[in-house]
C-alpha cells in the first residue's frame, strides 16, 4: 500500500478523489469558483452564455477535464479555414494562453500556451444562442460519449458578432469532418483509396470489384486495406501444406501491407510483410474463389485467418488469396489459437522433450494419472500446466490456517511455474514464485477419492472470475507422506481466508469489519431496522456494492420537496458525509461527500413492519449500474415527525426533474428526444425522405443501449460506422444493427439511387 503522503490531498489532507494522478475534485472545485471572481472581467456580455459557462466549469469529472471558459478573440492566432456548410465554418488556430488544466507535478490549474484548436463559426441559425449552448452542452456535458471531440470554450468575433465554439483539435484539418482514435479520418481514408482505384487492375472485372468493395468496407484505422498483389511481389516462397485442391506456402511480401501509421498519421507499407499464399488449382471458376474467400476478415481482432489480398500465378493461372501467415512455424497446422499464435500439439511436444515431463514419477500410479489429466485440459495459450512438484521445491513455508482435516501454508517456490512468455513465446520458469500450499492431513492413503475430487475443484485457467483458485501442481511432505495442492495465494492478508473475489482481491469479511471498526455509524434504536440494515450489510457481493446505513436526519441539508406518490413525499437533498466507496487499487474504504440523494419520505411510518421492509428490498438495489432499480444507501428518520425516510440515489433527471427512464444509468428517455427534436434543424442529407426516415428511426429509441443515443450530435451519416465500431464487439455484430449500419453506409455510397421503396425494405 501506498504511504499516506502519496494519497491524500496537500490541501485539504482528505484521499485525492483520483490517487494516481494527485487530482482532488472537491478542492479543484473551490478553485474554480474563486477563480470566477478572478476573471469576472471576460464575461461574454450575454447572461445565457456566461450562465452556461459558469456551470460547466462545475461539469468537469476527471482529471483531465479542461476548464470550460469564454475565451476572448484576440486569444487566437494563425486561423485557417478547413471547411464551410451553410451553417458552420470550421477553423484551425492556435489559442495563445491555451486551456486550463490539472497539473500532476504543481498540483493545480495550469494553461498549456500555445495549443492548437478548432474553432466553429456559427450562423444563420434562427436561434443562435439557444443553438449555441445546445451544441456546446453536448460536447461539455456528455462528451465522455465521444471518442476524441471535447469543448474548451466559447467566444465570439467581435467585428461579426458571430459566436464560435472552440474545440480541441478533433476535426480532420483535411475535410473538417469529427476524426477519432488517432485523428484518423475514415472520409479522407475513403477517398484516398477512392482516387487509386484508377492505378491497379487484376485483369478482372469481379475480382477488381470485390477488392474495391472490401476496400470501402474499413471502419477502424487498424482496418486491412485489402489489395491486388502483382505476383512479383513474393519472394522466398516455401510449401506449408498441399491437398487436392490448394497448397499453402509461406512467403515475404516485398512492400508489404498498406497500413494507417498512428505516429505519422498518414497510409504507410510494413515492408518485407510475412504472409501466407492459399493457391486455388483451376480457379478458373472466379465465383467459386470469391464465395470462398469471404471467410477471412480484415478486421485486426478477429480470431479467423486476415486476408490482405488477391493474386495470380502467371504461368499456372492459379488464383491465390494472400493470407496472415498463422501456420505453425513447426507442424505446419493452423495454430490452436491464431491470435496468440498457439500450438497445443507443439507445446505438449516440447514439455515431452525440453522438460522431461514423462520422465518423472510421484510414486504413486492415481497421482501420476491425474497430473497428466491435468496437462491434457490446457486449452489456452497461459493455461496453468500442472505439474510434480518436488518438496525441497518450497522456502519460507508459514502455516496461514488450520482445521481437523487440512491446514494451508504460504511459501515461495524456486523454481517456479512454467509459463510461455509474452514476448518471445518460449517456455520458461518464474522463479520464487509465492504460492500457497494445501496440506490434506492422511492423503497417504488413497481408499477414498476425496483428493482426486478436491483437486479437480481448483481450475487451470487463469482469470477466471469466479471463486475458484488456480492449481499449480502436486506435492508431498516426505515426513508425513501426506499430499499437498500447489495452490495461487489467494488468501486475503488479514484474515486468511479465501478472497471472496479472487481477481479483484476483495474480501467481503474484512470490508464489512473496517467499516465498523473505522467508520461512525448510528443505529436507529429500532430493533427491526437496525436487524434489517445488518442483515443488507451482509448481502454484498462485489467490492463496490453499497453498504448501507443508518443515517442521521441532520445529514442532510437543500432538502426540497419535488412531489407526492400515494403516501410518500419525495425530496431532494444533499447528503453531507455521503456513502462509502471502496477504491479498489488501494484497499480504502472512503466517504463521497456531499452526494446528491432522492429521500423518500413516508407518511405515519413510526411503526415499521416487514412488509415495509421487503418492500424496500424488491423496489431498491445494493448492486451499482446493473441493477434496473435506484440504489438504495440507507434509512433514515424526521425527528419532528418520527417518519421513516428511505434513502436512494439521486433518481430524478437534472433537466425535467421526472424519474430517469433507466436510473442505474441516469438516462432520461423524453430529454433525449426532445434533444434529438432540437437537433433535427441541425443536420440534412438534402433529401426529405431519408431526413424523414432517420428522424422517424431516432424517435424510436427508448433504452440507453439502444446505439442512436450515440448518433445525435453527428450530422454527417458516413460517421455512424465508427461509433457502432466504438461500442462493444457483441452490439456490432448483432445482425438487427448489422443490418441498420448497413442501409446507412449503402446510403453513402449510393445515394442517388435512393427510394422510398428501398427505405421501405429497410
Ligand atoms: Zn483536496
Ligand atoms: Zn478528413
Ligand atoms: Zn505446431
Ligand atoms: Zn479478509
Ligand atoms: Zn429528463
Amino acid at each position: 500500500m501506498a504511504s499516506q503522503n502519496n494519497i491524500k490531498c496537500k490541501n485539504c489532507s482528505d484521499f485525492y478523489t483520483n490517487i494516481k494522478h494527485k487530482w482532488c475534485k472537491p478542492c479543484q472545485i473551490n478553485k474554480v469558483n474563486s477563480l470566477k471572481n478572478n476573471i469576472a472581467n471576460s464575461t461574454s456580455g450575454n447572461e445565457k452564455i456566461d450562465y452556461f459557462i459558469q456551470e460547466a466549469q462545475l461539469k468537469f469529472e476527471s482529471y483531465k477535464d479542461t476548464i470550460v471558459e469564454w475565451i476572448p478573440y484576440n486569444q487566437f492566432s494563425d486561423i485557417k479555414e478547413i471547411s464551410k456548410g451553410n451553417f458552420a465554418t470550421v477553423y484551425s488556430a492556435i489559442w495563445n494562453d491555451g486551456p486550463l488544466q490539472h497539473d500532476e507535478h504543481y498540483e493545480e490549474l495550469r494553461r498549456t500556451s500555445n495549443k492548437e484548436v478548432i474553432l466553429k463559426r456559427l450562423y444563420n441559425l434562427q436561434n443562435i444562442i439557444n443553438d449555441l449552448l445546445y451544441e456546446a452542452r453536448v460536447y461539455s456535458i456528455e462528451k465522455r460519449k465521444y471518442a476524441y471531440l471535447k469543448i474548451y470554450g466559447i467566444s465570439q468575433n467581435p467585428d461579426t458578432k458571430d459566436y464560435i465554439l472552440v474545440f480541441n483539435d478533433g476535426y480532420c484539418l483535411n475535410c473538417g469532418k469529427i476524426v477519432y482514435t488517432y485523428k484518423w479520418c475514415r472520409s479522407c481514408q475513403i477517398n484516398n483509396l477512392k482516387n487509386r482505384f484508377e492505378n491497379w487492375t487484376s485483369g478482372n472485372e469481379k475480382i477488381d470489384r470485390f477488392i474495391q468493395k472490401m476496400q470501402l468496407m474499413i471502419s477502424y484505422y487498424d482496418d486491412i486495406i485489402v489489395e491486388w498483389i502483382p505476383y512479383g511481389q513474393f519472394n522466398n516462397i516455401k510449401e506449408i501444406s498441399k491437398s487436392d485442391f490448394t497448397a499453402i506456402y509461406s512467403a515475404k511480401w516485398k512492400d508489404g501491407l498498406l497500413q494507417f501509421d498512428k505516429n505519422c498519421r498518414e497510409l504507410k507499407r510494413e515492408l518485407n510483410k510475412e504472409v501466407a499464399l492459399k493457391y486455388f488449382y483451376s480457379s478458373q471458376n472466379i465465383n467459386d474463389f470469391l464465395f470462398e474467400i469471404k471467410s477471412y476478415s480484415i478486421n485486426k481482432f478477429s480470431t479467423i485467418p486476415w486476408i490482405y489480398g488477391i493474386s495470380k500465378n502467371p504461368d499456372t493461372k492459379d488464383y491465390i488469396v494472400v493470407l496472415s501467415n498463422d501456420y505453425c512455424e513447426n507442424c505446419s497446422e493452423l495454430y490452436t489459437d491464431i491470435y496468440y499464435k498457439w500450438c497445443k500439439p507443439c507445446l505438449l511436444n516440447n514439455l515431452r522433450i525440453n522438460f522431461n515431463f514423462t520422465s518423472w514419477t510421484s510414486g504413486n500410479e492415481k497421482i501420476d494419472e491425474l497430473i497428466q489429466e491435468m496437462q491434457l485440459k490446457i486449452n489456452k495459450w497461459n493455461d496453468i500446466i500442472v505439474e510434480w512438484v518436488p518438496y525441497n521445491q518450497f522456502n519460507d513455508v508459514k502455516e496461514i490456517s488450520k482445521s481437523n482435516f487440512a491446514a494451508v501454508y504460504l511459501a515461495v517456490w524456486k523454481d517456479g511455474p512454467l509459463q510461455r512468455d509474452e514476448h518471445n513465446e518460449e517456455l520458461k520458469r518464474t522463479p520464487n514464485k509465492e504460492i500457497a500450499l494445501k496440506c490434506l492431513y492422511n492423503s497417504q492413503s488413497f481408499t477414498n477419492d476425496e483428493f482426486l475430487k478436491e483437486v479437480k475443484s481448483y481450475s487451470i485457467e487463469v482469470n477466471s472470475y469466479n471463486r475458484i483458485l488456480n492449481m499449480y501442481g502436486i506435492s508431498q511432505n516426505p515426513n508425513t507422506k501426506d499430499y499437498i495442492i500447489v495452490l495461487d495465494n489467494a488468501y486475503c492478508e488479514n484474515c486468511s481466508e479465501v478472497y471472496t473475489n479472487i481477481r479483484e482481491k476483495w474480501c467481503k469479511t474484512c470490508q464489512l469489519n473496517n467499516f465498523k471498526k473505522y467508520f461512525s455509524h448510528e443505529i436507529s434504536r429500532n430493533e427491526k431496522i437496525d436487524d434489517f440494515i445488518q442483515e443488507m450489510q451482509f448481502e454484498i457481493n462485489k467490492w463496490n456494492d453499497i453498504i448501507i446505513e443508518w443515517i442521521p436526519y441532520n445529514q442532510f441539508i437543500n432538502i426540497k420537496e419535488i412531489g407526492e406518490i400515494g403516501f410518500t413525499t419525495i425530496y431532494s437533498a444533499i447528503w453531507k458525509n455521503g456513502p462509502l466507496q471502496h477504491d479498489k487499487h488501494y484497499g480504502i474504504l472512503k466517504r463521497i461527500s456531499d452526494k446528491k440523494v432522492t429521500l423518500r419520505c413516508l407518511h405515519n411510518s413510526q411503526k415499521i413492519t416487514n412488509e415495509f421492509l421487503n418492500e424496500v428490498v424488491k423496489e431498491f438495489s445494493i448492486v451499482k449500474e446493473e441493477s434496473s432499480l435506484p440504489n438504495l444507501f440507507g434509512i433514515s428518520q424526521n425527528p419532528d415527525t418520527q417518519d421513516y425516510i428511505i434513502v436512494v440515489d439521486n433518481d430524478r433527471c437534472e433537466t425535467c426533474n421526472k424519474i430517469y427512464t433507466v436510473i442505474c444509468r441516469k438516462w432520461c428517455n423524453p430529454c433525449v428526444l426532445n434533444n434529438l427534436r432540437k437537433a433535427f434543424v441541425n443536420w440534412t442529407s438534402g433529401n426529405e425522405i431519408i431526413d424523414n426516415f432517420i428522424q422517424e428511426m431516432q424517435l424510436k429509441i427508448n433504452n440507453c443501449n439502444d446505439l442512436i443515443v450515440e448518433w445525435i450530435p453527428y450530422n454527417q451519416f458516413n460517421n455512424i460506422k465508427e461509433i457502432i465500431k466504438n461500442d462493444s464487439f457483441a452490439v456490432y455484430t448483432a445482425s438487427s444493427n448489422q443490418v441498420f449500419s448497413n442501409v446507412l453506409l449503402k446510403k453513402f455510397f449510393n445515394s442517388q439511387n435512393i427510394t422510398n421503396e428501398f427505405l421501405n425494405e429497410v
